[in-house]
This record gives structure tokens, C-alpha cells and sequence, in this order.
């Protein structure tokens, strides 16, 4: 395999790869709106660079729209977001205390500035993983227990594609991002990822056993498709 990395004015990096599998041309464009096109071997780079300016307008609706930190927003369970300028600073500060993340910036600098909306997510996140390090493994814990699935560990991590998994020793990791959706999906990841305790692969026997533990595994399997691991700006 080989690639070239590009970068067009409207639709920013592209990266196209040459492989030898490749019969077609394949365009993807991941979480972070990255664009990847891959292209048969025997192809020019600059045909599959034509192909993505083609399907600009698609590529546009697959990324996720950008979010904005602002005034007044709800962050995680019960955190409120607000940002004051100060002149007396040079770079952003963040506090989080008493249900609020206050980021101080410059005065010289807007709530918009990149270094601005940057303090902002370290304090959601910051919260975040604190609300989710608890109530997770909180959920996870009594799960374990009313279903007789013990496991080995739980690591929560800051996931962008998957919301959970389970490794062949009982390992477990959940998502940070889990934590901001309904109860009754969080507790379908963690049924779902129990599950893999004893079934590794996702076969009939998993769908199977999920469903003794989870009845309702179906619908919410259709309904966590509306989300995807990120911030909920609320
Ligand atoms: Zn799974």
C-alpha cells in the first residue's frame, strides 16, 4: 500500500491510498471528518483527488457539525458552563467548582479563539470523566452482580467510534461520553459488554444472551444509533 496526503481549499485534508485489493474507488470520512479515499493500485492519485471534490457536498453532510462551547450550556449531568474575560491574563484558565466551569480568557482574545474553546473542553471533559468514573462503574458493579457476570477491570476511556468492549480476560472499558445518555442505554452498553464475558464474538449465541439479561436489547440497540461519542451540548 502506498498514499499521498493532500490538502484541498474546500474540503481540507485528504489522504488517498493505493491498494492492490482495490477494484473501485472507496471514500470515508471518520469521526473527526478526516477524508480518506482509497483507489486501485493502477490508478493516478490525482483521479481519486477528482473523485472527492465530486462528492464535496456529501463529504460536507458526513461531518459532524461543528460544535461551539458558549455561555449558559449544560455539561454533563448538572455543570454549567460560563466564560468571563479578564485582562489581567495572558492565556485561559479554567475553575470547576460548585456546578460550574468557568473559563477566564484574555481580554484580547474572544469566546471563540481556538485556545478559549480549547480550555472549555479540558473542563467539560474534566467533569465528564468524573461523573462518568463514578456512575459507571457504579452501574457496572451492580449489573455485574444482578446478572452473575463478574469481570476482571473497568478502564473509562475517551472513545470516538465505540462505546464500550470486552476483552477475552474480562477486561472492560467504557466510554467517558456514555454517561451523558439515558439510563436505560447505559445499561444496555454495560449489558452488552457483560455479555462478552462469556460470548466473545457477536454471533447468534451473543444476541441470545444479551436478550436474558436485557429484553429490550433490540429497541435499544435502534436507539443508541442516535448518538455518537462526543460532547452533548445541552
Ligand atoms: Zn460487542
Amino acid at each position: 500500500m502506498s498514499l499521498k496526503a493532500f490538502n484541498l481549499d474546500s474540503i481540507g485534508n485528504v489522504t488517498v491510498y493505493k491498494r492492490r485489493n482495490n477494484r473501485r474507488i472507496n471514500l470515508s470520512v471518520n469521526a473527526h471528518g478526516a477524508v480518506r479515499v482509497s483507489i486501485p493500485i493502477w490508478m493516478p492519485y490525482q483521479t481519486g483527488l477528482n473523485f472527492v471534490r465530486s462528492k464535496e457536498s456529501w463529504i460536507i453532510k458526513q461531518r459532524p457539525p461543528k460544535q461551539v462551547f458558549t455561555n449558559a450550556q449544560t455539561i454533563g449531568q448538572d455543570h454549567e458552563l460560563a466564560f468571563a474575560s479578564s485582562p489581567y491574563l495572558e492565556k485561559p484558565k479554567i475553575t470547576v467548582k460548585d456546578g460550574l466551569i468557568l473559563v477566564k480568557y484574555p481580554s484580547h482574545q474572544s469566546i471563540i479563539h481556538p485556545e478559549v474553546q480549547a480550555a472549555a473542553l479540558k473542563g467539560a471533559l474534566k467533569v465528564i470523566r468524573s461523573q462518568a468514573e463514578l456512575k459507571l462503574l457504579t452501574r457496572l458493579d451492580f449489573i455485574a452482580q444482578q446478572t452473575g457476570l463478574p469481570y476482571k477491570s473497568l478502564k473509562i476511556k475517551r472513545l470516538s467510534r465505540r462505546w464500550g468492549s470486552c476483552d477475552r480476560e474480562k477486561n472492560i472499558v467504557l466510554n467517558l461520553y456514555l454517561v451523558q445518555l439515558p439510563d436505560e442505554l447505559i445499561d444496555y452498553v454495560i449489558c452488552h459488554e457483560l455479555t462478552h464475558t462469556k460470548v466473545l464474538n457477536h454471533g447468534a449465541d451473543f444476541w441470545t444472551a444479551l436478550k436474558q439479561i436485557s429484553p429490550q436489547a433490540a429497541e435499544l440497540k435502534v436507539r443508541l444509533r442516535q448518538y455518537s461519542p462526543a460532547i452533548i451540548f445541552q
